[in-house]
């Protein structure tokens, strides 16, 4: 079951610029798609088009090459998971995952032998089921969420922010379950985040997803290290690139690359900044401010002169004029 949408335009009312300008890809069954990028690029527009929810101005979406334009949301079978996505309070979490199974024509032991399956394999444990969500943690709840989703028998699985109210070790958590989703889903999954980590570590394909553009899709290793124009390479990472002119062309190059203390480009540390495992110092040299990434532990201070060497093989080239990468 692969889905695919071609050529997606969406504008909303009343609005100057266009949420969608013509999104083209591919998610196929089995895999997750990530789709980055900063808050108004028109992620959940595409992924509420997809839904049946937002009508698109043009283009199609597809399932195995099947149109979903003329079927009504309760007809796509494509389930969206939003962040704070709410189960009704005054049921118990089982009742609230009955209510989503209640379309199948199951038997009342089997409808609870599947929640029960689907909730374990997404780690909630038994006990949360016969609670009112009002008592679970905002990782069981977003766990519960995605399960019921799964339990509403989809063929496309939407997911939209589902961390962005968790505190760093639920999301890593939640994270690995949602990596794992596809031993149970055997449909695409399209994950839709602002978080670079989030995407990188969720995707098996990731799509940079800039102001109603894809600027970029591919494997997400090679979308990191090799970013298809500017735009990404500006946008991709926890720190963007280093970009600086040499040659008539821009030169890019990840902070984590750059050596410290052993090359020939000399500079000065300006700034620097611990992360705890990370040291990343800005420093000073000819061809602008280089920011450099090292392993925690130096005591190179701000104020010393240093060299650095920028290994060929990480760095990248792109067109000054067109901003699209280069061989
Ligand atoms: P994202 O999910 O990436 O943050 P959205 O899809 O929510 O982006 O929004 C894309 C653009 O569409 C933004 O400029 C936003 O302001 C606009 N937009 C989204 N929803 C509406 C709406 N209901 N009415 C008008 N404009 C909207």
């Amino acid at each position: 079951m692969t889905l695919s949408v071609h050529d997606l335009v969406a504008c909303y009312p009343g609005q100057a610029r266009r949420a969608l300008g013509g999104v083209t890809f591919e998610a196929p069954a089995g895999a997750t798609l990530a789709i980055v990028g900063p808050s108004g690029a028109g992620k959940t527009t595409l992924l509420r088009i997809v839904a049946g929810l937002v009508r698109a101005q043009h283009g199609d979406v597809r399932l195995d090459g099947i149109s979903l334009a003329r079927l009504p949301p309760q007809e796509r079978r494509a389930a969206l998971v939003f962040q704070d996505d709410a189960l009704l309070p005054a049921m118990t979490v089982r009742e609230n995952l009955r209510f989503a199974t209640s379309r199948a024509s199951l038997r009342p032991v089997e409808r609870d032998a599947r929640i029960d399956a689907a909730t374990a394999a997404l780690h909630v444990p038994a006990r949360a089921l016969e609670r009112h969500p009002g008592r679970l943690s905002g990782g069981e709840r977003q766990r519960v969420a995605i399960a019921r989703a799964l339990l509403s028998d989809p063929r496309v699985l939407l997911l939209d922010e589902p961390l962005a109210h968790l505190d760093p070790s639920l999301r890593r958590s939640v994270r690995n379950e949602i990596a794992g989703v596809h031993q149970r889903f055997a449909g695409p999954v399209l994950y839709v985040t602002h978080d670079h980590e989030d995407a990188l570590s969720v995707g098996d394909r990731l799509a940079v997803l800039i102001a109603g553009r894809v600027e970029d899709f591919g494997e997400p290793q090679r979308v990191y290290d090799s970013p298809g124009n500017l735009t990404v390479a500006r946008f991709l990472g926890a720190r963007p690139m280093n970009l600086f002119e040499h040659n008539g062309m821009v030169v890019g190059i990840r902070p984590e690359r750059v050596r410290v203390a052993e090359g020939s480009l000399s500079g000065r540390i300006a700034r620097r900044e611990t992360t705890g495992a990370d040291v990343f110092f800005d420093v000073e040299t000819e061809r602008g401010c280089i920011v450099a990434r090292t392993p925690a532990g130096s005591d190179l201070r701000p104020g010393d002169e240093i060299a650095l060497e920028l290994p060929e093989r990480w760095m990248r080239r792109f067109d000054r004029a067109t901003g699209e990468a280069r061989a």
